[in-house]
């Protein structure tokens, strides 16, 4: 058993014990030692992938291409941070290896959040941490060939149990939350998440109320007690994360979620052509001066409603004149 592998493991048991201890004092160690063990993990499911590669090599987040002394250039690793786990993503998806890279983004966010994100009510938080990463750890162990149960021992039944309990708890906010009238889609799809510590467990007191601004919200995970407008918001941007992204990196496109001024929430959603929270629609328009699609932050903020971007600045350029 390579040195790797064991610390993995060891640093998973440890997270999993601190989990059980159940002692608020140990909720943020319980996932900072868990998700220590799942990177690990990751880390030697590279290294078995090309075991006769360097592993620094391996697990370098960026390196730099430097003389070889013979005319040409050699990588090296540039400064000594490590991979976290959306470059392990990425790295996987290089190496050929399956894994989900919407959870390791999810993970990602945990981990740096951890202060953050732990201390208030941690038992349900931090079972929701482990029932996140439950499916990544599985799929390492996949690629292993190994079994995760020979390996984690009396770890292995917590996580499932943790896992299951989490599943219940998260389809019974669901359920509370499933004859609401969603005005957006987004939210329908994905769900709320709570404003203050981002879990998914929010409910709403009254499960029969089917009006979404009627709406009295409870997070499991931290005991907040959030407005409508706050959890819409947080929710839509993680849902639309990717999106944003996406636009942003291959277009330079702003959107898809923009302020809206009805009702002064972030969450206008383009592709819905709505606010997800008072339900505000701008609409399409065509400048009146040169007849081009008034893009829809220059509708939103526009300083002259009518006119496009560029023809709004010659407006006031030529009123300067
Ligand atoms: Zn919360
Ligand atoms: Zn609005
Ligand atoms: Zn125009």
């Amino acid at each position: 058993m390579s040195k790797l592998f064991e610390n993995a493991v060891v640093s998973i048991q440890l997270g999993v014990e601190d989990y059980q201890a159940n002692d608020p004092r140990r909720a943020i160690s319980a996932v900072r030692n868990f998700y220590a063990g799942v990177l690990l993990l990751a880390k030697e499911t590279l290294v078995r992938a090309v075991p006769n590669a360097d592993l620094s090599d391996l697990i370098g987040a960026k390196y730099k291409p430097v003389p070889d002394g013979s005319g040409g250039v050699d990588f090296v690793q540039d400064g000594n941070s490590t991979i976290d786990f959306v470059t392990i993503g990425r790295r996987f998806k290089d190496f050929g290896l399956s894994i989900d890279q919407k959870a390791l983004e999810e993970l990602n966010r945990i981990r740096n959040d951890v202060e953050h994100l732990y201390t208030q009510k941690p038992g349900e938080a931090v079972r929701e941490a482990i029932a996140n990463a439950f499916p990544v750890v599985v799929q390492l162990f996949e690629h292993m060939g190994e079994a995760p149960g020979v390996h984690l021992g009396d770890a292995w039944p917590v996580m499932l149990e943790a896992k299951a309990l989490y599943e219940k708890e998260l389809k019974s906010c669901r359920d509370s939350l499933s004859h609401v009238d969603w005005i957006s889609g987004t939210i329908a799809k994905d769900g709320l998440i709570c404003p203050v510590c981002e879990s998914k467990l929010v409910r709403q007191l009254d499960t029969d109320n089917t009006q979404q601004s009627n709406m009295d919200l409870v997070c499991r995970a931290c005991g907040e007690e959030p407005t409508v407008e706050a959890a819409i918001e947080s929710s839509l941007t993680e849902a639309l994360r990717g999106e944003v992204y996406v636009r942003l990196k291959d277009a330079g496109e702003d959107g898809p979620q923009y302020h809206c001024r009805e009702c002064d929430n972030e969450t206008y959603v383009d592709f819905e052509g709505a606010c997800a929270v008072c339900g505000h629609e701008y609409g399409e328009e065509d400048c009146d001066r040169c007849g081009a699609s008034i893009p829809l932050q220059d509708i939103i903020d526009g300083e002259h409603s009518g006119l496009c971007g560029y023809c709004s600045y010659q407006y006031d350029k030529l009123m300067r004149e």
